[in-house]
């Protein structure tokens, strides 16, 4: 049998995780900043999400949400101690695109409205609904017509938001665009956003399936600009490894909603619920948000004193652990040198080296990094300067 592969292989053998690390078939050891697309922040094989799924495998794997179980009253309680304020519900699927789809859906059935405004550089997923509102063009076109209308607006640009009119449904934005290139959103633009939909209607999906669970240096990326969605979909890192998604929703929306409405089969089953409570408590257990944004910001700025002399270089920017390395060019070496150099990393955008490391990053494994990128960087100018 051949295995389908949609992504170009690395051509490593991974055979073992733990914390930041993983380990190839000959023992070597690499620091993980690809993190399984920043899966795994919470560290490879983090104790306390083992710990629970280890307790909840002896006990029962699979139940229909029909029937009740105490770890999902257990999952209940303890997402009260990272849900945003005004965000009561919560629905459990499997994976971000998932979520992105129950948010889309529930905004039409809510507003009665067809139309969705997404933004340059989106990226939402690869399910018919959630690629509707996926920015690049590649992943798109082949599979049109896809849901619509869609308006694409220009990201951090305040002027189009004011082509926002009222027979759209929902607005859904990423608080830091992930795929599209690592690009933070300004408060300006979130604050514009947010009063926009609400003087007309309209829901406004927030998007933290990369950017949520303490990546930024909050629990919820959003909060950093102290504003409330009204959806929010979140995904990767909640289950600490295990796949689970989320979409979140404020209470006027939930009652709007009933039996038939939406369904899944293995969403909220009893080891991703087991999972996501093993992922707050360890979140909560070592102070994670704190943690990722202290560490960011040092990281950042060990990043942009080595780099910013490189004349290939464009920016180094990012929030918390969710950082780009912005090049004027093709990033694909960089990434390949840096995995010479024993460190993974991922592409986002076009141009941008994505570092997505687990909270557990330490100093030394920084400048591991930040030299492995140095070395990513040179050989990629003296590539362009030799063709
Ligand atoms: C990864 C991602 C998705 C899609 O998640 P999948 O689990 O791959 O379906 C959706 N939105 C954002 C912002 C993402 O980064």
């Amino acid at each position: 049998m051949r295995l389908i592969e949609f992504y170009q292989g690395r051509g490593l053998k991974i055979v073992k995780g733990e914390g930041q690390y993983v380990w190839d078939e000959q023992g070597n050891r690499y620091l993980d900043l690809h993190a399984g697309h920043g899966v795994a922040f919470l560290g490879h094989r983090n104790k306390i999400v083992l710990e629970y799924l280890q307790k909840q495998m002896s006990e029962i794997m699979t139940l229909t949400t029909a029937f009740d179980t105490p770890i999902r009253e257990e999952l209940a309680k303890e997402l009260d101690n990272v849900k945003p304020d005004n965000l009561n519900n919560a629905f459990l699927l499997n994976s971000g695109s998932e979520a992105v789809e129950l948010a889309l859906k529930v905004s039409r059935k809510v507003t009665g409205r067809k139309k969705f405004v997404a933004f340059v550089n989106s990226f939402h997923g690869r399910t018919s609904g959630s690629l509707s509102v996926t920015w690049t063009r590649k992943y798109r076109e082949p599979f049109e017509p896809l849901l619509g209308p869609i308006d694409f607006l220009r990201f951090n640009n305040i002027d189009d938001l004011k082509k926002i009119d009222e027979s759209t449904a929902a607005v859904i934005v990423e608080p830091v665009q992930g795929e599209g290139g690592v690009i933070p959103a300004n408060d300006e633009f979130m604050k514009g956003l947010r009063e926009i939909t609400t003087e007309k209607g309209i829901i406004l999906i927030i998007d933290e399936v990369q950017s949520g669970f303490g990546r930024t240096g909050k629990i919820w990326a959003h909060q950093h600009f102290g504003i409330d969605p009204d959806i929010m979909t979140a995904g990767k890192a909640i289950g600490g490894g295990f796949p689970v998604s989320a979409t979140f929703m404020p209470d006027w929306i939930a009652e709007k909603l009933g039996e038939g409405d939406h369904g899944t089969t293995y969403g909220g089953n009893p080891l991703a619920a087991a999972a996501v409570v093993g992922s707050i408590k360890a979140l909560k257990a070592d102070n994670v948000p704190e943690q990722a944004k202290v560490k960011g910001e040092i990281f950042i700025k060990m990043l942009q004193e080595t780099l910013s002399d490189f004349k290939s270089i464009r920016e180094v920017r990012g929030k918390g652990l969710m950082i780009g390395v912005d090049l004027k060019l093709n990033p694909g070496l960089a990434i390949k040198v840096l995995q010479d150099n024993r460190v993974l990393s991922l592409k986002a955008g076009v141009t941008t080296i994505r570092f997505l490391s687990p909270y557990t990053i330490t100093h030394e494994d920084m400048e591991v990094a930040v030299d492995a990128t140095r070395k990513g960087v040179l050989a990629t100018e003296r590539k362009t300067t030799s063709s």
